[in-house]
């Protein structure tokens, strides 16, 4: 069987040395030095100011969409998770969805300034696939109409953008570190930001409110993440590097055989150090990609539809036309891309796929 993606789990004894130490320490969540640590070597790896570890990327989102006091209409983008439409609609917001540029998958800027109102409060933009937003475009509109800005970054750990991390740009960035995406701590998260002020208030939210043992500033929730989990990261962190390079090998062999071939691939923005997190191919028709999935899957390979329905479609959304993202919704697929799928293994795959394409 080849899935869409397999965890990376990083050599036993690595893990095991660190799960030693919260048995001789006994301290198992609440900030506990591992998560700490996690957060330090997270900022220095990414060469970012501010990081809060938290307990997956949705929260992040809601951690974020609620610092910023995001009201009202949200410009955000349909070609997404669902998760980054459905944390709007969760903290009271209304998702507004402008459509996308046809090359590098990402919200359009083009589309969203039609549709700011004396509502709008805010823009909540993807990176899909790792690629990078127009930031500057981007920034450039949320400046002119004093709109806050988040990107969901759940796929980008590890880009840089003009030589910088891409959790840089925007008031606030949001990752995912759930076990299918490239760097993991099993469930994860965090928001990342400049703004020490931001980071103060994510980090009561992340803890109740808690101020001290007996003293709360606002309203909190329970955001944290364990010492278990930060284990799995601190494990994974050093392999990110051998990670990121096996991933952009094997997407080279994709390009090699299918690119041009059996469909095109997305742009990536200029700028973009990239990251290989998925690998996305655009068949011609929703047709010729069904024709796909199912030769595949008759030999046990699972591709995902990443990402279909289009957001725009979802029942508890307000219905607003999309036609580049409804459409690249329609023929998009990831194919499998993992540390441990062997080049044979993408050899079928592509085989496959151009068998298919022929007859
Ligand atoms: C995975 C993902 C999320 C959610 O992250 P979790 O850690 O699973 O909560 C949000 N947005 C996008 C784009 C994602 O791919």
């Amino acid at each position: 069987m080849i899935p869409v993606t397999k965890p990376f789990l990083p050599p036993k004894e690595e893990f095991d040395e660190l799960i030693a130490g919260i048995w001789q320490r006994n301290w198992l969540t609440n900030g506990g030095p591992l998560a700490n640590k996690l957060e330090l070597d997270l900022k220095r790896h990414l060469g970012v100011d501010h990081l809060l570890f938290l307990s997956n990327g949705t929260i992040a989102l809601q951690f974020a969409i609620r610092a910023l006091d995001l009201k009202g209409e949200v410009i955000t983008t349909p070609f997404s998770y669902v998760a980054t439409a459905s944390s709007l609609v969760w903290e009271g917001c209304q998702p507004v969805f402008a459509d996308i540029d046809p090359h590098t998958l990402n919200i359009d800027p083009a589309t969203i300034e039609a549709l700011i109102t004396p509502n709008t409060s805010g823009i909540l933009a993807t990176h899909v696939f790792g690629n990078a937003c127009d930031v500057e475009a981007i920034q450039d509109i949320a400046d002119r109409h004093g709109l806050k800005v988040i990107y969901d970054g759940a796929h980008a750990f590890g880009v840089k953008y003009k030589g910088k991390s891409i959790f840089s740009y925007g008031d606030i960035s949001t990752c995912s570190f759930h076990a299918t995406k490239l760097f993991h701590t099993t469930e994860g998260g965090a928001v990342i930001t400049k703004d020490p002020e931001l980071l103060r208030k994510m980090s009561r939210f992340r803890s109740f409110g808690h101020t001290s043992a007996t003293s709360f500033e606002g309203v909190g929730i329970n955001g944290k993440n364990s010492e278990f989990h930060a284990a799995m990261g601190l494990a994974n962190l050093g392999h990110v590097p051998q990670i990121i390079e096996r991933r952009k090998e094997i997407s080279e062999l994709y390009d090699k055989w299918l690119k041009g071939v059996a469909g095109e691939t997305p742009e990536i923005t200029s700028g973009t150090t990239y990251n290989y997190a998925y690998y996305p191919i655009l068949f011609s028709s929703e047709q010729e990609l069904l024709k796909v999935i199912e030769a595949l899957n008759r030999a046990k390979i699972y591709p995902r539809r990443y990402f279909y329905p289009s957001l725009s479609k979802l029942d508890y959304v307000e219905k607003r036309p999309t036609p580049i993202a409804d459409d690249i919704a329609s023929r998009v697929l990831c194919l499998p891309l993992y540390h441990e799928l062997s080049s044979e293994e993408v050899e079928l795959v592509c085989r496959l796929i151009l068998r298919k394409k022929r007859y």
